[in-house]
């Protein structure tokens, strides 16, 4: 099922990590539909360049929001921000994170483990913190949080990622249970192998390189950030109204 174009005329969207990747491929996927948009992100460069992509798309001025998700007040300040420039938040991508390097289980220092669990998993919680009640207020809304192929199975030399993004589906599937009854549907995504500047990273320190990764897909390539997003937009929309508290991976059979 696709989102009709404009199905998201009216609404506001709200996605963190939207400065590159994936996050800025559902920015620019939200905006396409229809809504307006606030980015956050830690790089305020990145940013630029995705309100400046979405401007050209389809002439939408974007918030661009500049935001540690580890950070309490910046979150609740950019959520703020959001709902008093636009008046609401419907739709929230929470999909700001980062990539370890692949080492095994013991040789992460806690100061990695801190730091990937600190963005990928508290951030995730962080956001929800200050997302919730003002969806609760406005009587309803929906959020997808970024977890992985690693939410779901183990990956060698990927114990902190893949405890994060275990963490991600537990956190998404009991907050689902905690606000169904407020209309706020919540779910995660895990996908596969995408395409981004962090893929890119990642297979430039993996034995393998880009090619293990894509030996890895049984689909035979990496995916798109776009086909990411379009599951985003989905999961956002009237269309997936009775979807709450589940964890879709969208992976081309990289976990099956
Ligand atoms: P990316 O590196 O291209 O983009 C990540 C974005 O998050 C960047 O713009 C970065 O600045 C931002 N970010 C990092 N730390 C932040 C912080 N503390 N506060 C705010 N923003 C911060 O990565 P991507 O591939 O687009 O990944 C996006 C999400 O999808 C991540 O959570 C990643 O773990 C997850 N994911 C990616 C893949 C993949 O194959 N690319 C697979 C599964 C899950």
């Amino acid at each position: 099922m696709t989102v009709p174009p404009e199905g998201y005329n009216g609404k506001v969207a709200f996605v963190t990590g939207a400065a590159s990747g994936i996050g800025r491929a559902t920015a620019l996927a939200f905006a396409r539909a229809g809504a307006q948009v606030a980015l956050a992100d830690l790089s305020a460069d990145g940013l630029k360049e995705t309100t400046r992509l979405i401007a050209a798309d389809g002439g939408r001025q974007a918030l661009a929001l500049t935001c540690d998700v580890t950070n309490e007040q910046d979150v609740k300040a950019a959520v703020d921000k959001a709902v008093e420039d636009f008046g609401r938040i419907d739709a929230v991508f929470n999909n700001a994170g980062i990539e370890q390097p692949v080492k095994p289980a013991t040789d992460i220092s806690k100061d990695e483990w801190d730091r990937i669990i600190g963005v990928s998993l508290t951030g995730v919680f962080l956001c929800l913190k200050a997302q919730i009640p003002h969806m609760v207020r406005q009587g309803g809304g929906a959020i997808v949080n970024v977890s992985s192929g690693a939410g779901v199975k183990g990956f060698q030399g990927q114990a902190a990622y893949a405890a994060a993004k275990h963490g991600v589906i537990g956190l998404t599937k009991s907050a689902a249970l905690d606000y169904a009854a407020d209309n706020v549907r919540i779910n995660a995504i895990c996908p596969g192998i995408i395409d981004t500047e962090m893929i890119r990273r990642f297979g430039d320190t993996r034995p393998g390189g880009r090619e293990g990764l894509i030996a890895d897909e049984p689909i035979g390539r990496l995916g798109k950030p776009e086909e990411i997003a379009s599951a985003v937009l989905w999961l956002c929309s009237d269309g997936g109204a009775f979807t709450t508290g589940t964890a879709l991976v969208v992976d081309g059979g990289q976990t099956t």
